[in-house]
Order: structure tokens, then sequence, then C-alpha cells
């Protein structure tokens, strides 16, 4: 099917994206990597009557650590920026989990992991990731630049706390107060698809091994982004050991509310939540061994 028309826009500056998407009225919308957008106008679920593309904005396709061991992800870095990024597996165990399994090599050569955030789909990866690392999303509009919580951020399915006229110029997570650990686990039907359940966990350990924050979230089952808070906090103060991994396992699966379709039964699905987040917690950084791929 091809999408209804649309006026097309390629400004060259962050200002000028800016200015457009506020005299475009309410529905103009952004393009990044467009792996989500076009195939939604194609289907006609969005009829926008403007695209602002930003994909000639210089300046925003980068991933770096801050000077705080802070670490940022421009809105025009790719899903494949970070999937082989030497950086990412060294530093951020959760996300270097992640990267590989978003979609197929061809989505992830075009798609952003800040489009991701932004089209807020309650299957997407990259979301249940950056809220287990509590991270941010910094936006920017004619008044200047704001940060949003992730936990803030996403406020319905497929909706986010974006202003009409405001650009999500980059994801930030905080940095560490311990030792990180943590990973991503994904059931799909097959290679390349959306979450059936997907689980991400982050922890931050100090020098005996105790938990000293912990970030755990759910994506596919529920009608948004879930943050499984009541489990990440149960880990707090506790060394990792069986029963405080059962406890918070059995929250997280408690957190879940998955529906029955084609994928799975609620308590299968519900069943997985409770095996992925036991396996991240016996062996955090497992995931990411088992998915790295040799960094560039
Ligand atoms: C076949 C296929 C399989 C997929 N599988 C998965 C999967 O397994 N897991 C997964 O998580 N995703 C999957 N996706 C989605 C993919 O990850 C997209 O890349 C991602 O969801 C959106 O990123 P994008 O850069 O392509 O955004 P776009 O498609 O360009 O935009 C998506 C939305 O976000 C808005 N937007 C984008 N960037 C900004 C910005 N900087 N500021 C403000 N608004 C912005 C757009 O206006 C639009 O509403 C799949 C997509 C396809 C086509």
């Amino acid at each position: 099917m091809f999408p209804p028309r649309f006026a097309y826009q390629a400004p060259r500056s962050l200002e000028e994206a800016i200015s457009l998407l506020g005299s475009s009225g309410d529905y103009a919308k952004v393009l990044a990597g467009g792996q989500s957008l076009v195939p939604m106008m194609k289907l006609r679920f969005a009829s926008p009557d403007v695209i602002i593309d930003i994909n000639n904005l210089p300046g925003l396709d980068y991933h770096r650590a801050g000077p705080d061991g802070s670490f940022h992800v421009g809105a025009l870095a790719r899903h494949a920026d970070l999937e082989w990024s030497s950086l990412l597996g060294q530093t951020q165990p959760t996300m270097a989990a992640a990267a590989p399994l978003i979609a197929d090599p061809l989505v992830r050569n075009r798609g952003t992991l800040v489009g991701s955030l932004c089209h807020a789909d309650p299957q997407g990866d990259w979301a249940a990731v950056m809220i287990a690392l509590k991270g941010q999303v910094v936006a920017q509009g004619p008044a200047g630049r704001r940060t949003i919580d992730m936990k803030d951020f996403v406020t319905g399915p497929f909706e986010t706390a974006l202003a009409h006229d405001e650009i999500a110029v980059e994801a930030v997570v905080p940095p560490a107060q311990g030792a990180r650990k943590g990973g991503y686990l994904k059931l799909e039907r097959r290679v390349g698809d959306f979450a059936t359940c997907g689980a991400a966990v982050a922890l931050e350990t100090g020098p005996a091994g105790d938990v000293i924050k912990a970030g755990i979230a759910l994506c596919g089952v529920g009608g948004a982004t879930i943050d499984a808070v009541d489990a990440a906090d149960a880990l707090i103060g506790q060394p990792l050991g069986p029963a405080v991994i059962d406890t918070a396992a059995s929250l997280a699966a408690g957190a879940a509310n998955p529906g029955s379709d084609h994928r799975g039964s609620a308590d299968y699905k519900r069943h997985m939540v409770h095996t992925f987040v036991t396996r991240l917690l016996t062996s955090p950084n497992a995931a990411l061994d088992a998915s790295m791929r040799t960094a560039a």
C-alpha cells in the first residue's frame, strides 16, 4: 500500500528542524531511520501532512562516554553502530546484549535507538533497556533543552512526553556508582521478530558484591513497557543468592500483564519472564558474552 500524500522537508540544522516542526501544525512527523514510521504510513496507521527528515542534521550520529561516566547516544546513532561498538561492550552490558537482538540487519542499519524510544512501541526492546538503566531522553524545542526521565518519557502505547515541536536529540545513561552488570534476553518466534517477551536487567554492585542499584524492565508482556520496580527493589542491599533471585523473578513475573495470543498463552509468557529474570540475575553479563559480536 502507498502512504497518503505528504510534504517532505530536509532541514540542515536542528534549529531549522525545530522551527519547521513548530510551523507545521500538529501533524508533522520527524523521520529518523524510518523503520517504524514508513511502515506505519504505508499501512495508513499514520498519515502525517509533513515529514521532517533529520538525517542531514550534523553531529547527531554519535555514541560516547561522558567524562563523568555517563553514556550518550545521539539521535542518528543506528542500531548497527551500537551492535558493533567495542565501547558499548566494555561499558554497557545491558545495552550490548540487546543491540544484536533488535530486528534484523537491514532494520539495524537504518533504525535508531532514539527513534525506537520515540516510537514507544510496547514491544520495543530499547525502551525496556533504557528504563532498566534509569536512562533519560534529552529533548530540544524552541525554548531550549530539557531532560526527561525514561520512566516519564513513555506516556502510553506509541505516546511520549515530547511536545509537537520538540526533537529528541539524545538518550543518556547516568554514570554508575558501582560495578555495572546486567543483560537482556528476548523470546522471539523467529530471528528478527518483535519480542514475545523481553527482559532487561541492569545492576550496580558494591565491592562485597551486594546490589546497590537495580533496574528490571519488560517488553512485549503488557500494553506498555513495564518497569518492574518491586522486583528491582527486592535486590537492593543483598548479594545475589538463590532466594533473593527467586523473589525478584516472581515479582517481575507478577508485574507482567500479557495477553494470550498466537505467540503463546499469558501463563507461558509470565513463566518466560520468571525464567529470563532468573537467568539474568544468576549470571549477569552471560547474555552479553553469548551475543557479543567481534567488536570493531
Ligand atoms: C521488519 C521490522 C522488524 C522490527 N523489529 C524490531 C524489534 O525486534 N525490536 C524493536 O525494538 N524494534 C523493531 N523494529 C522497529 C525498529 O527498531 C525501528 O528502527 C525503531 O522502532 C524506530 O527507529 P527509527 O529511527 O527507524 O524511527 P522512525 O521510524 O524514523 O520514527 C519512529 C517514530 O519516532 C519519531 N521519531 C524518530 N526519531 C525522533 C526524534 N529524534 N525526535 C522526535 N521524534 C522522533 C518519528 O516521528 C516516528 O513517530 C522493527 C522494524 C521493522 C521494519
